[in-house]
C-alpha cells in the first residue's frame, strides 16, 4: 500500500469514526463555521483556559476531508495548553499552504499528515482548514491566544 492510499484511508477511518463529535454543554463558547463553496459545516464548543484546552467537541456536515479534519483537529488539541494548540495550528496551516510541497511535521500534526496532499487541490483546502479556523476563532474570542 502506497502512502497516499494509507493517507486516503486514515482520513476516510475518521470520517467514518470521528472524534469528539459529540457537543459538550455549558462550553466556554460555542462557534459556527461554514465552507460555502463545498457546503461544510462545523459547530465547535470550547472550554479552557490559559493552561488548558479541557474540552473540544463538535460537530458538523459536509465532505470526508471538512470532516475528518475536524476530527483530527479536536483529538490533537484536547488537554493541550493554547500555546501548543497555536503551534500544532500554524503548522497545519502551513502545510495546507505548502500547495503539495509539505509532508507535514509528523510529531506535531499526527494524523494530520494524511492531508498534506490535500494542499495540492485549491478547491480542498478550504475544507481542511474549516474546523481549524474554528479552533482559531474561538480561542480568540475567549481571549486565549
Ligand atoms: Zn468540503
Amino acid at each position: 500500500m502506497n502512502l497516499e492510499s494509507l493517507y486516503q484511508d486514515l482520513i476516510l477511518d475518521h470520517y467514518k469514526n470521528p472524534l469528539n463529535k459529540k457537543l459538550a454543554e455549558n462550553p466556554g463558547i460555542s462557534v459556527h463555521h461554514v465552507n460555502p463553496s463545498c457546503g461544510d459545516e462545523v459547530t465547535l464548543h470550547l472550554t479552557g483556559d490559559r493552561s488548558e484546552l479541557k474540552s473540544v467537541t463538535w460537530d458538523g456536515v459536509g465532505c470526508s476531508i471538512s470532516q475528518a479534519s475536524t476530527s483530527v483537529m479536536s483529538d490533537l488539541v484536547q488537554g493541550k495548553s493554547p500555546a501548543q494548540a497555536e503551534s500544532i495550528l500554524n503548522s497545519f496551516m502551513e502545510m495546507m499552504q505548502s500547495k503539495g510541497g509539505s509532508q507535514g511535521d509528523l510529531e506535531l500534526l499526527g494524523d494530520g499528515v494524511a492531508f498534506s496532499g490535500v494542499s495540492k487541490f485549491p478547491a480542498r483546502i478550504k475544507c481542511a482548514l474549516l474546523g481549524w479556523m474554528a479552533l482559531k476563532d474561538a480561542m480568540v474570542q475567549l481571549d486565549l491566544i
